[in-house]
C-alpha cells in the first residue's frame, strides 16, 4: 500500500485529518511535506501494521498525542500519557499573559507556583521562558509527576522543582504568581463525552466545574506575596462566577481574557494583602 492509497483510503474518514496524517508521519518518522513529495512509497508491511493497529485506537477514542505520547506546546515537544491531560494550544495564553505581566512588571526575577501541572507544560515552559525565575510545580497525581519531571529534565528546565500535593497541602513558601490550568468541566458536561481518554481528575470539578477554582481562588491569598498575580484557567461560560469568587476574596484589577477562539478563557486577579 502507498502513500497515497492511504490517503485515498481516509479521504472519508471519521478521524481528524491531523490524526491520521500525524500518526502516518510519525510511523514513518517523516514530515507533513514528505507525504506530499513521496505519495508513491509503499509501506513496509512492519509500517502498515502499526499505523493500521493505531487507526484502530484513535477510532477507539485514543487522542493522536497518546499514541505518539508527545505533544508540542509553546514551540517544545512533550511528553505525555494517560497519566496527564493533553496541553490545549489554548493553555499557552495563559503562559503569554504571565509573560506580559512579568515583563511589563519589568520583574528580573521572582517565584511561581503552578497548580496541576500535569505534562508540566506550564511550569516548565515558564521555567525555560524566565530563566532567574523559580517555579514550583506540583500535582496530586504521583504519575503525572513523574512525567513532567522527565519533561523538566529532557528540556532542561533546571530552574523548575516538583512536589507532589494536593492543591496547597504541601506549599510552604510564598509566591509572587500563582497560576493554575485546573479541572473545571461540570460532571453533566456533554463535552465530556469527546474526552475518554484523559485523566477524569484532571477534567472534572464538583458544583459545576468550579469547586477547585474555587479552591485555588481562595487558598491564593495566602501563598501570594503582595501585589502578587493569580491567574487561572476555566471554562468559556465560568467568567462570571469566577470573577465572583476573585470579589469575594478580595482581589483587585479582576480581569478576564480570550483564547484563540474568543472565548473567555482566563481570569486574573492581584493580592493587595
Ligand atoms: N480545556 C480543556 C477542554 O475543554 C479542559 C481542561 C481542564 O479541565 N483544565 O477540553
Amino acid at each position: 500500500m502507498t502513500i497515497v492509497d492511504i490517503k485515498k483510503a481516509h479521504r472519508q474518514s471519521d478521524l481528524p485529518r491531523h490524526w491520521w496524517q500525524g500518526w502516518l508521519c510519525f510511523v514513518l518518522d517523516q514530515s507533513v511535506s514528505f507525504l506530499m513529495t513521496h505519495e508513491d512509497y509503499v509501506l513496509t508491511p512492519v509500517e502498515l501494521m502499526r499505523f493500521n493497529a493505531g487507526i484502530d485506537k484513535m477510532k477507539d477514542g485514543v487522542p493522536l498525542a497518546y499514541l505518539t505520547s508527545e505533544q508540542e506546546f509553546f514551540g517544545r515537544v512533550f511528553t505525555v500519557n494517560e497519566h496527564t491531560l493533553i496541553p490545549r494550544p489554548d493553555t499557552e495564553r495563559l503562559v503569554e499573559v504571565v509573560l506580559d505581566w512579568v515583563r511589563e512588571g519589568s520583574m528580573v526575577s521572582g517565584k511561581i507556583l503552578d497548580l496541576g501541572t500535569g505534562s508540566g507544560c506550564v511550569a516548565i515552559t515558564l521555567a525555560k521562558e524566565l530563566p532567574k525565575w523559580s517555579v514550583l510545580a506540583v500535582d496530586f497525581s504521583a504519575d503525572a509527576l513523574s512525567v513532567a519531571m522527565n519533561n523538566a529534565k529532557k528540556l532542561t528546565a533546571d530552574n523548575c522543582a516538583f512536589v507532589q500535593s494536593d492543591w496547597y497541602q504541601n506549599i510552604h513558601h510564598t509566591f509572587d504568581i500563582i497560576v493554575s490550568n485546573p479541572p473545571y468541566i461540570a460532571d453533566d458536561d456533554e463535552h465530556l463525552a469527546g474526552l475518554t481518554a484523559e485523566p477524569i481528575m484532571a477534567l472534572v470539578a464538583d458544583y459545576g466545574g468550579l469547586a477547585d477554582i474555587r479552591r485555588i481562588i481562595h487558598g491564593a491569598k495566602k501563598y501570594l506575596n503582595k501585589q502578587g498575580l493569580l491567574i487561572i484557567e476555566h471554562g468559556h461560560d465560568q467568567r462570571q462566577s469566577v470573577q465572583a469568587i476573585f470579589e469575594q476574596c478580595g482581589y483587585q484589577a479582576i480581569m478576564t481574557m480570550q483564547d484563540y477562539g474568543g472565548n473567555d478563557r482566563l481570569t486574573m486577579g492581584v493580592c493587595d494583602d
